[in-house]
C-alpha cells in the first residue's frame, strides 16, 4: 500500500516532509507498461527519486522547511523535476531540510529534526539532511539536493554517501526556491559515484528558463565515472584544508584515501589557497545579503502563510511585519538582519564590497591550484556527524561545518563528497574532489577510482 500524505515529527531518521506514494507507484506502473510493450526507456526509469523541499514540484506541498510555506502547493514543477518525470522515475516525496536551507544540521527546520541514520543521536549535516538521510537509510536510492555551501557535501560526508554540487548552471535553477542566486546549485544524492553520474546526466544540461545556465552539454558522466582512470592525473591536497580544526580521525581518513589514489596511478602534489581562510567570511555576508533580498518575495499575500496582526490597522506592511513574525524561523530572520545591514547605504562598501573582493581573490587561489593540479582534494567537513541539539546555540560553531565546502560555491567550481570509510569514532568521513569550472567529469573519474 502506498503511503501518501504529509508526514514529519515521528521518532527514528525522519527524512521525509512529504511521500508521495500513489503518485510514485502510478508512474512505476507506467513504466512497467511501457517497458512491457517494447518501449526504449531511460536506464534510470521506474529507480525512484527523493526530492529536497526547495525544489518545487506541482500538485505537491513545498515547504523549504518553512512555516511561511506551509500549505502552498506549486502550480508548475523545477526543471529538474520535469526531467526526472521525463526519464520515468517517479518522484517518492520531499525531504526535510533547514528552513530556507540555511543550516547544516537540519535542526533549524520548522518540521523538527531528521536524524543521522548511524546514530539517531546525530545531526545527518545540512541543509539537505533529509535527502543524505533517505538515501543513507536505505528509503530511496537516489535524491536530489541544493547546495549554496555545501548542503550537498556535507550532509553526504557525515552520511557515508555520495553527494554532488556541479559547475555553477550546470543544473537549471528554475524552480528552486532561491537562497543566495549567485551560490545556490542543486544536484544528486547517491550510495555510489556511478549512480550520482546518472542521476546529474538526467537533471543537467542547458535551460532557457535559468539566465545563469550552462549552454554547454552535461558531459559523459557515467562514463567518466565507470573508466576509474586516475593514472598520471594530478592531485593537489590543499594545505589550508588539512590542519587546523579538522579532527585526527578525519584528516587519518582522508590521508588513507590519498594512497588509494596514489596506488592508482594519480600524482599527489600540496597546493596552497591562503585567500580561502577568509572564504567564509566572505559568504557569510554574500549569501545572507542575497537572501535577504529574495526572501522579500514571502510577503504574506504571495504564498502561503498570512497572518493579520492582532490589533490595530490591517495595512500591508503589517500584515507583511506580522506574517514574516509568525512564518520565520530565528536563523532567517538573523540572516535577514545580517543582510540587509551588509547591503544598507554606508555599509555597502565596507561589508558586501568587501566581501565580493574575496569572492575574487578566492576565484584566483582556484585557478592558480588547478595550474598545479587536475583536481584539489581536502576533508568535506572537519568533524564526523555532531551530536543534535550539540551547535544549535552556537551559529559560528555551525558555519564551521562548511568551511571546506564554501570555496567551490564562492567560485562556481564543481565538487564531490564520497565516503572515505569511518573515523575513529566509528562514523563516516568525506573525502572531497573539486575541479574546474565545466570540468566536472574529473570529478567522476577520480571518484569512480575511489570506489
Ligand atoms: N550551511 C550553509 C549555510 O548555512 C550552506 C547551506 C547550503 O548550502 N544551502 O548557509
Amino acid at each position: 500500500a502506498a503511503v501518501d500524505g504529509t508526514v514529519g515529527g515521528e521518532e527514528g531518521v525522519a527524512a521525509f516532509l512529504h511521500v508521495s506514494g500513489e503518485a510514485a507507484l502510478a508512474t512505476a506502473r507506467d513504466v512497467d507498461a511501457r517497458r512491457a510493450a517494447g518501449e526504449p526507456l531511460h536506464a534510470l526509469a521506474g529507480v525512484p527519486v527523493a526530492v529536497k523541499d526547495v525544489v518545487v514540484t506541482r500538485g505537491t506541498p513545498t515547504t523549504a522547511g518553512s512555516r511561511i510555506l506551509e500549505g502552498w502547493v506549486p502550480p508548475y514543477d523545477a526543471t529538474l523535476v520535469e526531467r526526472l518525470r521525463a526519464a520515468g522515475m517517479p518522484v517518492l516525496g520531499k525531504t526535510n531540510m533547514d528552513e530556507f536551507a540555511m543550516g547544516s544540521s537540519t535542526e533549524h527546520s520548522a518540521y523538527g529534526p531528521t536524524r543521522n541514520p548511524w546514530d539517531l543521536t546525530r545531526t545527518p549535516g545540512g541543509s539537505g539532511g533529509g535527502s543524505a538521510a533517505a538515501v543513507a537509510a536505505f528509503e530511496a536510492p537516489l535524491a536530489v539536493g541544493t547546495d549554496t555551501g555545501g548542503s550537498i557535501r556535507q550532509p553526504a560526508a557525515v552520511t557515508g554517501t555520495v553527494g554532488v554540487k556541479p559547475t555553477y548552471g550546470g543544473i537549471s535553477r528554475y524552480g528552486l526556491v532561491a537562497m543566495a542566486s549567485s551560490l545556490d546549485q542543486a544536484g544528486p544524492c547517491a550510495r555510489s559515484v556511478l549512480d550520482a553520474a546518472l542521476l546529474h546526466e538526467v537533471m543537467g544540461g542547458h535551460d532557457p528558463r535559468d539566465a545563469t545556465s550552462l549552454t554547454d552539454p552535461v558531459g559523459a558522466l557515467a562514463d567518466a565515472a565507470r573508466s576509474r582512470d586516475v593514472h598520471g592525473l594530478r592531485v593537489g591536497v590543499v594545505r589550508e584544508l588539512v590542519g587546523e580544526g579538522f579532527s585526527a580521525g578525519v584528516l587519518a581518513s582522508f590521508r588513507a584515501a590519498l594512497d588509494l589514489l596514489s596506488d592508482a596511478g594519480a600524482e599527489v602534489v600540496e597546493v596552497s589557497c591562503p585567500t580561502f581562510a577568509h572564504a567564509l567570511d566572505a559568504y557569510y555576508l554574500i549569501m545572507p545579503s542575497e537572501a535577504s533580498s529574495n526572501l522579500a518575495r514571502f510577503d504574506g499575500m504571495r504564498f502561503g502563510l498570512r497572518v493579520e496582526p492582532a490589533e490595530g490597522p490591517v495595512t500591508a506592511e503589517r500584515v507583511m511585519a506580522a506574517t514574516r513574525g509568525a512564518g520565520f524561523g530565528p536563523e532567517v530572520k538573523r540572516r535577514v538582519v545580517l543582510g540587509t545591514y551588509a547591503l544598507s547605504a554606508g555599509y555597502y562598501d565596507a561589508y558586501y564590497g568587501s566581501a565580493q573582493k574575496v569572492r575574487t581573490l578566492v576565484q584566483r587561489d582556484f585557478d592558480a591550484a588547478f595550474a598545479q593540479a587536475d583536481v584539489l582534494v581536502s576533508p568535506t567537513a572537519p568533524t564526523t556527524a555532531f551530536p543534535l541539539g550539540s551547535r544549535l546555540d552556537d551559529p559560528l560553531a555551525m558555519y564551521a561545518a562548511d568551511v571546506a565546502t564554501i570555496p567551490a560555491n564562492l567560485a562556481g567550481v564543481p565538487g564531490m563528497s564520497l565516503p572515505s570509510g569511518l573515523s575513529d569514532d566509528g562514523l563516516p568521513v568525506g573525502f572531497q574532489l573539486l575541479a574546474p569550472a565545466r570540468a566536472d567529469e574529473r570529478l567522476y573519474r577520480a571518484g569512480g577510482a575511489l570506489e
